[in-house]
């Protein structure tokens, strides 16, 4: 049986580092000649009000521009690099712009004549991708002849792990995110999303690990400079290699074990051969979620427990949340700790998701969500409803909800969203191992 090949090197130099993980993962042999390559970097988020910690958040520009050069070298002319950022209106053409331009794409563009697009400008495409699982694919990468897929090394709080698989959710349109997070317990998030690949031409992934993230996917997780690169010709075989090197066997992934099922391969990676670094000397234990704790009014996440919150529960969110509503899910749960003045709030229960149930009994039901108010205007067992029903909920909205329940809701956080993650800066003053220069071309 023919093995795939899974190169992880130590992060050492630009230029050579990336050279030499393609190498000895052998990723580009099957590079057509004068093929379209699509790049998907992972662009999860942006702001243009504030600099905010970029550090295994976002692949950094050094490994693209590496990628790119050693594109060009095989003569390749054809290069798009093509992300889907989340922004919480969906029209919102500028913050994808500003972050492309500040991430050094433009600058890419002017010295190696690669195309940029937002995804959300483009045509999509249906795809089936079996089992009666239909996604909606920008329609470059559908016609690229080769895709590069750059995601970053870390954690994600509903898959676990988000690597080369889970990358390529944001080139589907928001139809389909949102579809991904489906309610469905038999075809989940993880059933989704282990079928992204499936129908796209030949990726080679490269996971930059540069910088990892414990508890991620985004800015508010525990960054570390790891200086870890993976690659391989085989996007499921790079993903069990990451996995495993954020501390997870891949049998502990539920979107990898389906996706190895899916292609009738071993958990085990048995099927796979490591060349350069051996995982087990790299491999770290990282979380992947905040702890939530039971308390005598239901649940609430642990730090607001040990603070001794009481007469609210805010359980734990779901697989059915998307990324849409968890963009308020932090602020929410920040806006409720300051809010907090010893006294007992009247029995209130927060829903958000697809799947949660109303508790029976509970004096006062906030519905976060189009998914939730639909799921229980009707449900006798809400005493009093509060419901906010936009797609994704509006933050004066959530505020007025809040405040309906009897929590005195300030509304400095949601008056500031664009400016909070600034905030998380500070923790990486005066530590030059996170070096904004990985985000700006050379
Ligand atoms: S309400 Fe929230 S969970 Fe429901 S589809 Fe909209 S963003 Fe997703």
């Amino acid at each position: 049986m023919s093995k795939h090949t899974v190169a992880v090197v130590r992060y050492e130099a630009p230029g050579a580092s990336v050279r030499r993980v393609v190498e000895l993962s052998g990723g580009l042999e099957k590079l057509p000649a004068g093929g379209k390559v699509f790049i998907k970097p992972n662009v999860v988020f942006w702001t243009k009000a504030v600099t905010f910690p970029k550090w295994g958040v976002i692949t950094t520009t050094r490994v693209i521009e590496d990628m790119v050069v050693l594109l060009k070298e095989r003569g390749i002319d054809d290069i798009t690099i093509g992300e889907g950022i989340v922004t919480m209106k969906p029209k919102d053409l500028e913050t994808p712009a500003h972050a492309f331009e500040t991430l050094g794409y433009g600058e890419l563009s002017k010295r190696y004549g690669v195309k940029v697009v937002n995804v959300f400008e483009r045509p999509f495409e249906k795809v089936e991708l079996g089992e009666g699982v239909e996604l909606n694919f920008n329609t470059d990468i559908l016609h690229s002849d080769f895709v590069v897929d750059i995601p970053v090394l870390k954690t994600h709080n509903q898959a676990k792990v988000t690597l080369g698989i889970k990358n390529l959710k944001g080139t589907i349109d928001i139809k389909s995110r949102k579809r991904c997070h489906s309610a469905d317990p038999d075809r989940d998030l993880n059933f989704m999303i282990a079928r992204l690949a499936d129908k796209l031409p030949p990726i080679f992934a490269i996971l930059d690990g540069i910088y990892t993230n414990e508890r991620g996917p985004s800015f508010d997780g525990k960054i570390k400079r790891s200086n870890i690169l993976v690659a391989s010709p085989d996007v499921l075989s790079a993903d069990m290699a990451g996995a495993r090197l954020l501390g997870f066997p891949p049998s502990d992934v539920p979107y990898l074990v389906h996706a190895a099922k899916n292609q009738g391969r071993p958990i085990d990676m048995s099927d796979v051969d490591v060349v350069g670094e051996d995982i087990d000397d790299l491999a770290r234990r990282y979380t992947y979620d905040f702890t939530y704790a039971e308390t005598e009014d239901g649940e609430l996440p642990l730090p607001l427990a040990r603070q001794g919150l009481r007469g609210i529960s805010y359980r734990k969110f779901d697989l059915t949340m998307c990324t849409y509503c968890a963009g308020f899910n932090g602020l929410v749960l920040s806006t409720i700790r300051n809010a907090w003045k010893g006294e007992a709030w009247d029995d209130v229960e927060i829903l958000n998701g697809k799947m949660m149930a109303p508790t029976p009994g509970k004096k006062k039901t906030i519905l976060l969500g189009k998914c939730m108010y639909q799921a229980h205007k009707d449900n006798s067992d809400i005493q009093e409803m509060i419901a906010v029903k936009g797609c994704p909920p509006q933050g004066d909205q959530v505020l007025k909800a809040l405040r309906a329940a009897g929590i005195d809701a300030d509304s400095t956080l949601f008056d500031n969203m664009d400016q909070l993650p600034g905030f998380f800066m500070a923790q990486y003053k005066d530590r030059p191992e996170f070096d904004e220069a990985f985000f700006r071309a050379s």
